[in-house]
């Protein structure tokens, strides 16, 4: 089996269900330590005690990502416990999707809070570290929300447009530095995204949505990430949009 990544360590946000817990498993095959960050201790402890059974390096951290010093201290534990960080996967978050008019501004505050805020969080706490070694790969999962906005789906569209925003941006100002700063943009997987959406119709349109088709499993989402983060040094996969094919 090849292990590209044997020697590099990654933490991953959001590593209790879905998309993370899918980077998770992909990168520690792949021969990566791994730190795995989120809210739910018991569902890491579970991910830890695979991953660890399979032979990985891991370190569970409880984190949540709207708490700036959580954040900071996630990658000071990460570079302690494990050695180093060489890619931080920025996936955790919300998609409380529902009309402007009407809805709740909580849910707007909980999705840029975690889908902006905490990613910007993460990445200030990860990149210092990264620019002295003169190498790394921040990874941001955002969406094809992030692509194209659509009613009932403003809020998300606008989180994920500035996760597009904040990455490009990025990459301009440390690319030339030796760290890589990635999209990873999936259309529908089937995850537990959709169950915390608040507003009753969102939730049963959002679920309505992907009946019928084949939809992405976040393992698929996963190999994209693995690819992004093996590329030889002076390759930078900018900007991978994954789709399921039946996805219109
Ligand atoms: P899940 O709901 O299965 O996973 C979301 C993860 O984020 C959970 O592990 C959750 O852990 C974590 N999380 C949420 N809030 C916080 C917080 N404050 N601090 C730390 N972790 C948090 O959904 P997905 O796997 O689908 O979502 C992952 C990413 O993929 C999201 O950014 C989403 O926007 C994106 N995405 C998903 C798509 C889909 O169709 N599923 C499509 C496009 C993008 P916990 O609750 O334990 O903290």
């Amino acid at each position: 089996v090849a292990r590209p990544l044997s020697g590099r360590v990654a933490l991953v946000t959001g590593a209790s269900s879905g998309i993370g817990e899918a980077t998770a498993v992909a990168l520690a095959e792949a021969g990566a330590a791994v730190a795995i960050g989120a809210r739910r201790r018991d569902r890491l402890d579970d991910l830890a005690a695979r991953l660890g059974e399979a032979g990985a390096r891991v370190l569970t951290l409880d984190l949540d990502v709207t708490d700036e010093a959580a954040c900071r201290d996630a990658v000071e534990r990460t570079r302690s416990g494990l050695g180093g960080l060489d890619v931080l996967v920025n996936n955790a978050g919300l998609m409380l999707l529902g009309t402007i008019v009407g809805a709740d501004p909580e849910d707007w505050r909980r999705m840029v809070d975690t889908n902006v805020m905490g990613l910007m969080y993460m990445t200030h706490a990860a990149i210092d570290g990264m620019l002295e070694q003169g190498s790394g790969d921040v990874v941001n999962i955002s969406s094809t929300a992030g692509r194209t906005a659509r009613a009932g789906a403003g809020v998300y569209n606008a989180s994920k447009w500035a996760v597009n925003a904040f990455s490009e941006s990025l990459r301009q100002e440390v690319t030339a530095r030796g760290v890589r700063i990635s999209l990873v943009e999936p259309g529908a997987v089937v995850t537990e995204l959709r169950s915390h959406i608040t507003q009753p119709e969102a939730r049963a349109a959002a679920l309505a949505h992907t009946e019928g088709m084949r939809s992405l499993q976040p393992e698929d989402v996963a190999r994209a990430v693995v690819y992004v983060v093996t590329q030889p040094p002076h390759v930078a996969v900018n900007e991978v949009l994954v789709r399921p094919t039946d996805q219109e």
